[in-house]
């Protein structure tokens, strides 16, 4: 709600009747959203708890703390809580999770996340990476059958949390995008399988074997790879022994029968159409970005519910 509607609102609440402000305050606490995030929290990690600390089973009873009920485990004797060994333990204002995983849903900028939730931008800035870090790492182990790859350039920026409040410290104005040198360009690798499995890596360069590197893992070794004609990827291909069709793009040859590469460009014009509306996303950040894209293209619902079970994924250590 913005701040003016806001106050408007708080300037009517003189005029509710006695029996009208005990119905808004009761209305008001059915609808705290702090046992919306915690109640769901709670019973999901309540049906199967695991210790946060050793990962054991073997689970004694529990205590209500703060709202979320604390566990002692019978193997380490400590105690833990559902958010013990998550990327949201330790995290404040518990009461904003909700909406503010709706905010990550609707893909809204910090500024207005923090509007929104009404928390600073700082704390918009840290939760973001708090609740992006499991998404950051649920990549697909594998991309199989005919697989597509390409790649994108993404301006680099040295954009960082200090810099926030302030004004974006790349040039702004002025700056004819010719000017840029390929310098100011980090590549990201996109590979997508006609399944609609998507995985991506940040790449330090377009070497051969970079591209070895990066693929091998994650490419099926009897896939058939797409890809548009750049060597490194010859050089892939014939190091994994895979059957590959580079399409000659420099020649404007966009499809080979029915081979082509329209699901991952399509792919990437999407990421980079959402990416845009961030202004400029700071480059060690960026696989958090590309993992809340992937995250967003892996889901038709994104609920809040989901992304809070999402970013609570992770497997105690
Ligand atoms: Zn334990």
């Amino acid at each position: 709600m913005k701040a003016k509607v806001f106050q408007a609102l708080v300037s009517q609440l003189g005029d509710l009747s006695a029996v009208q402000r005990e119905a808004l305050i009761a209305a008001l606490k059915r609808r705290l959203p702090l046992s919306e995030a915690v109640d769901l929290i709670d019973s999901r990690f309540g049906a199967d708890p695991c210790c946060g600390h050793c990962g054991s089973r073997r689970v004694g009873g529990w205590s209500s703390q703060a709202g979320l009920k604390r566990y002692r485990c019978k193997d380490c004797a400590k105690t833990f809580n559902a958010l013990t060994g998550t990327p949201l333990a330790q995290l404040h204002r518990r009461d904003a999770w909700f909406s503010y995983a709706q905010a990550l849903a609707d893909g809204l900028s910090l500024r207005k996340a923090a509007t929104r939730c009404g928390v600073s931008l700082d704390t918009a800035f840290r939760w973001r990476h708090r609740f992006l870090t499991t998404a950051k790492d649920a990549k697909p182990k594998v991309v199989a059958g005919i697989v597509e790859a390409d790649e994108t350039f993404i301006r680099k920026s040295a954009k960082a949390s200090k810099r926030l409040v302030g004004r974006a410290p790349r040039k702004r104005g002025g700056t004819a995008k010719s000017g840029l040198s390929s310098d100011d360009y980090g590549p990201v690798l996109i590979v997508r399988d006609r399944h609609g499995e998507t995985t991506d890596q940040v790449l330090p360069d377009l070497e051969g074997s970079t591209f070895v590197r990066v693929l091998k893992p994650v490419v099926a070794s009897d896939a058939l790879l797409v890809s548009d004609g750049r060597s490194a990827y010859a050089t892939f291909a014939d190091h994994a022994g895979l059957l590959h069709i580079a399409l000659n793009a420099s020649k404007g040859e966009r499809t080979y029968g029915s081979y082509h590469i329209q699901n991952v460009n399509g792919y990437i014009s999407r990421l980079k159409h959402w990416l845009h509306r961030f202004k400029g996303v700071a480059t060690h950040y960026l696989p958090s970005y590309l993992g809340w894209r992937r995250m967003i293209e892996r889901n038709s619902d994104m609920t809040p519910a989901a992304i809070l079970m999402q970013a609570l994924s992770h497997v105690p250590t």
